[in-house]
């Protein structure tokens, strides 16, 4: 699922992150560390996310958590992104029923959602 960063700010406005993925947005490589294409993502792990520690990591940001227990960030194109999104989900058996692409002009997030 994928949220904006605007929509991020209004909703969790003391939460680090949407600053965090803009640096890391901006810090971007060129090419996609899978095929070499033009980059459009950066992928983060998400070991150590679960129900009980997402509050956690949206308190105190990517910095202070995510990245300190994954491996580091790399940039990928839609469709590396797509593959890596699709693999995460088979890998741990997990069904899924759609990936959503990102919508408009602004840069965001995009999320695992259970449904
Ligand atoms: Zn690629």
């Amino acid at each position: 699922m994928f949220q904006s960063l605007p929509t991020w700010q209004s909703v969790f406005s003391e939460s680090p992150i949407p600053g965090e993925v803009e640096s890391l947005l901006s810090e971007m490589e060129p090419s996609c560390r899978d095929c070499g294409s033009q980059t459009a993502f950066v992928w983060l792990g998400s070991d150590d996310v679960t129900s009980n520690t997402f509050l956690e990591i949206l308190e105190r940001g990517l910095d202070a958590t995510l990245l300190q227990h994954n491996p580091a960030p790399v940039a990928l194109c839609p469709t590396c992104c797509v593959v890596r999104i699709v693999r995460a989900l088979t890998l741990r058996d997990l069904s899924y029923i759609e990936v959503c692409s990102p919508r408009g002009t602004s840069p965001g997030i995009v999320l695992p959602m259970a449904y």
